[in-house]
């Protein structure tokens, strides 16, 4: 009889209730429900704390009626896997992804006036802003790479439905927030400098006092001169996206625009694997 590790994969969400389990894959988007009370009981052995997300089952159970297909779907969507016990007699490590945020769902759906609520915000580290859906890049991974790290985004099928945050909002989440807040803002597009409501967007961050990050694809940069002088009114890092291949004549063009002063800069480097391209 052969033994495996069964486990999933560390960017799988697992969300598990008494009488359902949510599966959430953070790259693909890919969701799995399952109701079946065996699987849920399979699983909450996985992810309790003794287990830490890595279970060692037999290869008889691969034959059960509803574990084996729930274990040969998780492989096929590359959601976890199976590693054969003899490679590694130890259980290997897998680190848990443990969300530690407060809030009064309840509350929030209940309420006439919708509140993210004080608990909330006294654990909150940052927040990222999506000021508009609208770019005329066409960036493979658009869409997607938000899931994994801070990027511009906006869903490709959603790309004729311009959509725009509204201000007051804005103004709102400041309030609930407070002026001394620590939180670190971060604001991102689509191409943050086709938001409509640029010049009150920095007014608005004006309010704040702790560095606001904001993050702009190198090609975007070309034609928005006035803009990005008036990013340095505020405390902003401004994050370029680069992928690759690089556009040189864009690139030196888009840098001009930081001859008559710059904000703080950063670079971040955009590679794909092979098999995304
Ligand atoms: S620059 Fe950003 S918003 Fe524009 S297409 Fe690329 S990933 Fe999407």
């Amino acid at each position: 009889m052969k033994t495996y590790w069964f486990y999933f994969e560390p960017t799988v969400f697992v969300s598990l209730k008494s009488n359902g389990l949510l599966l959430y894959d953070t790259i693909t988007g890919k969701m799995l429900e399952y109701s079946e009370p065996r699987i849920l009981r399979f699983v909450k052995k996985l992810v309790s704390p003794a287990n830490r997300g890595v279970v060692a089952i037999h290869d008889a159970l691969l034959n059960d009626h509803f574990l084996g297909p729930f274990i040969r779907e998780i492989r096929e969507y590359f959601m976890g896997d199976l590693i054969d016990t003899s490679y590694s007699k130890q259980k290997p490590v897998r680190f848990m992804v443990e969300p530690v945020v407060e809030y009064d769902s309840k509350g929030l759906r209940y309420a006439p006036y919708p509140s993210i609520g004080e608990e909330f915000t006294g654990t909150l580290h940052s927040i990222y802003v999506y000021i508009n859906n609208t770019c005329s890049q066409n960036c493979t991974i658009c869409g997607y790479a938000y899931r994994q790290f801070p990027c511009c985004t906006m869903s490709r099928k959603k790309r004729e439905k311009r959509q725009e945050l509204d201000i007051s909002l804005m103004d709102k989440m400041l309030d609930e927030l407070g002026s001394d807040s620590m939180v670190r803002w971060h604001i991102q597009g689509g191409n943050p400098f086709e938001y409509s409501m640029f010049g009150e967007l920095i007014e608005r961050m004006k309010r704040l006092k702790t560095p606001i990050v904001f993050y702009c694809h190198y090609l975007n940069l070309w034609g928005n001169e006035k803009k990005i002088d008036r990013l340095n009114e505020v405390k902003v890092t401004l994050k370029l996206i680069v992928t690759f291949p690089l556009d040189k004549k864009n690139w030196v063009r888009g840098l001009r625009c930081f001859e008559r002063g710059e904000p703080s800069l950063k670079f971040f480097f955009r590679f794909l694997a092979k098999a995304i391209l």
